[in-house]
C-alpha cells in the first residue's frame, strides 16, 4: 500500500488550525502565507484535514506529489 501524505491547496487561509493538531509538527506558516507541509515529517494521519475549516487539505498517495 502506498504511503499517504497531506497536501494543501492554495485556497488555504493561514488560520493555523492544522498546525495545532499535527502530532509531528510537520506544518508551518511563514509570515501569514499558506500553510506548508514538510513531506519528510508528514505520515498522512489526516488530523490536519479534519481540523481545517476551509477543507483545503487532502490526503494523497506520496507518489502523486
Ligand atoms: S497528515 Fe498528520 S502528520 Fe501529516 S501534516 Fe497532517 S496532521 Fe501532520
Ligand atoms: S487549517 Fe486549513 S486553512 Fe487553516 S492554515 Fe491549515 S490548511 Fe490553511
Amino acid at each position: 500500500m502506498a504511503k499517504k501524505i497531506a497536501s494543501i491547496s492554495n485556497e488555504c487561509v493561514a488560520c493555523g488550525s492544522c498546525l495545532k493538531v499535527c502530532p509531528l509538527h510537520a506544518i508551518s506558516i511563514f509570515k501569514g502565507s499558506l500553510a506548508v507541509i514538510d513531506d519528510s515529517k508528514c505520515v498522512g494521519c489526516g488530523k490536519c484535514q479534519k481540523a481545517c475549516p476551509a477543507s483545503v487539505i487532502h490526503i494523497v498517495d506520496r507518489k502523486e506529489i
